[in-house]
C-alpha cells in the first residue's frame, strides 16, 4: 500500500499525485490521465468555447444576419461534431472512444439535426413554452424528460450525463485541453453541494410550468433561463482555471435532478477492496473530482449523486476493482462490468456488442425519420400536442 495519501479524502493512495502537470501530451494521442497541451491548442479550444457563446448571444440579443448556422444556438453542436471527430480519432482508451462515438452521434442527431431541420412541439404535461421542444431531455414537463428520469433510475446518470448531454459533449471534446486544471481536494469536493441551490430554483420553475403563465411566472422563467445559460457559458470560459466540468459539478440543476435518481435507483460503482492496490488512478482520471478510492474504502461502493457514469475509472482500474452496477446487475448478478468487460465490449469482442451498435444506429435513424414525418405530415406548430392531448383525454374518459 502506498504511503502517500489521497488528497481529497485522506484515504491511502495518491501515488500519482502531480502526474497532471508532469508532461505535455501530443494532441493526437489522448489518454485518460489528463496532461498538458501546447498553448496554441488551448487557445483554439478557448476560441471554440467563445464562438459557441457568441452563437447563443447572436440568436438571443445581437441578431447579426439571419441566424446563420455558424452563429446561432446550433453552432455549439457543429463545434462538438468538428472537435468530436478529432477526439474520437485521438482517444486511446477503447471504452472512452466508444462513449465519444455515442455522445457525438447523439448530440449531432438528437440535439442538432432534428430540432434544426424538423422542429416540432413535443407534448407537455403542463403549459409549454414557445420554442420547439423536441428533444428537450432537460425541460421539466416534456414527455422525454420523464422517460429520461425513468432510465436514470434504472441505469444511472450515464444514460444522459455521460453519454448524451451536449454540455458534456462540448466539454469532452473542446474542453479536453483543460482537464488537467480540474479542481481536486477536500474543498473542491465539498463545493459540489452548491448545485442544490440551482436545483431549488429549477424545482420552482418546474412547478410554475404546471400552471397557466402570468406576468410574474413569465418573468421568473426568463430570469431562471439566464441563471442557467450564463453560468453554462461562463464555466466554459473559466475552464483554464477550474477544469472542464465546472458546470456539471457545481451548477447544473438537471445533473442534480438526475443525481438524486442516481442515488436512490439501481446505479452505483462496486468496489472490491481486496484486489485494489490503492494506486489512485481512479481519482486521477475522474473529471468530476470524485474521491473514488476514498469512498470505496469508506463505504465499499461509490454511490454519490455526482457520478455521471463516464466509466473512465472503471475502464482504467488495472485490477478490476471497480465495476458498474445497475438494474442489469440485479437481473444478471454473475456479470461483472469491470475493466475487462468494458474493454471487451468496446473492442467488439462481446457477442452483444455488434447487435447493440446496429440497434443504436437504427434508433438514431428512426428518430430522424419520425421527426421528419411529425414535422412534415402532422405539422411543426401545435398539432402534435393537440392530437396527443386529445387522445390522452379520450383515454382518461
Ligand atoms: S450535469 Fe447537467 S450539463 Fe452536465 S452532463 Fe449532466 S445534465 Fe448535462
Ligand atoms: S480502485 Fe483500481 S484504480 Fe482505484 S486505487 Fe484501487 S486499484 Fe487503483
Ligand atoms: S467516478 Fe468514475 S464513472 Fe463516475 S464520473 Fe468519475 S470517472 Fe466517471
Amino acid at each position: 500500500m502506498s504511503a502517500a495519501t489521497n488528497r481529497a479524502t485522506g484515504a491511502p493512495g495518491g501515488r500519482l499525485a502531480g502526474v497532471y502537470r508532469a508532461k505535455a501530451l501530443p494532441a493526437s494521442r489522448q489518454r485518460s490521465l489528463a496532461g498538458r497541451y501546447a498553448w496554441p491548442f488551448q487557445f483554439l479550444a478557448l476560441a471554440a468555447f467563445a464562438w459557441a457563446f457568441l452563437g447563443w448571444l447572436n440568436e438571443t440579443w445581437l441578431f447579426v444576419g439571419d441566424n446563420p448556422i455558424w452563429l446561432n444556438r446550433y453552432t455549439e453542436y457543429a463545434i462538438i461534431l468538428g472537435f468530436g471527430v478529432w477526439r474520437i480519432t485521438a482517444e486511446q482508451n477503447p471504452y472512452t472512444k466508444k462513449r465519444l462515438i455515442v455522445l457525438v452521434s447523439v448530440v449531432s442527431v438528437i440535439w442538432w439535426l432534428i430540432p434544426w431541420l424538423f422542429p416540432f412541439f413535443e407534448p407537455y404535461v403542463g403549459y409549454p413554452g414557445a420554442q420547439p421542444a423536441f428533444p428537450d431531455l432537460h425541460r421539466p414537463g416534456t414527455i422525454s424528460f420523464f422517460v429520461v428520469l425513468a432510465a436514470v433510475l434504472l441505469f444511472g446518470r450515464r444514460v444522459i450525463c455521460g453519454w448524451g448531454c451536449p454540455c458534456v459533449g462540448i466539454r469532452e471534446t473542446v474542453g479536453f485541453a483543460f482537464r488537467h486544471n480540474t479542481l481536486r481536494g477536500p474543498w473542491a469536493w465539498r463545493l459540489r453541494h452548491s448545485k442544490w441551490a440551482f436545483f431549488a430554483l429549477y424545482l420552482a420553475a418546474g412547478a410554475l410550468l404546471m400552471f397557466p403563465p402570468n406576468a410574474w411566472s413569465a418573468s421568473y422563467l426568463g430570469i431562471f433561463g439566464l441563471i442557467i445559460v450564463l453560468p453554462y457559458f461562463a464555466s466554459m470560459l473559466l475552464s483554464p482555471l477550474i477544469g472542464n466540468r465546472g458546470y456539471c459539478r457545481y451548477l447544473c440543476p438537471y445533473g442534480a435532478t438526475f443525481g438524486i435518481l442516481n442515488r436512490v435507483g439501481f446505479y452505483h460503482l462496486d468496489f472490491d477492496g481486496d484486489s485494489c492496490n490503492d494506486c489512485g488512478v481512479c481519482d486521477q482520471v475522474c473529471d468530476m473530482g470524485i474521491p473514488v478510492l476514498g469512498l470505496g474504502r469508506e463505504k465499499g461502493r461509490i454511490d454519490v449523486a455526482d457520478c455521471m457514469g463516464c466509466g473512465r475509472c472503471v475502464s482504467e482500474c488495472a485490477h478490476g476493482s471497480l465495476a458498474f452496477h445497475d438494474v442489469r446487475s440485479v437481473l444478471s448478478p454473475a456479470v461483472v462490468r469491470n475493466r475487462g468487460r468494458l474493454r471487451a465490449w468496446a473492442s467488439g469482442r462481446l457477442p452483444t456488442a455488434r447487435p447493440q451498435a446496429w440497434a443504436f444506429a437504427g434508433m438514431l435513424a428512426l428518430s430522424l425519420a419520425a421527426s421528419w414525418w411529425f414535422s412534415g405530415a402532422i405539422g411543426g406548430e401545435n398539432e402534435l400536442p393537440t392530437l396527443l392531448s386529445s387522445a390522452s383525454l379520450c383515454l382518461a374518459h
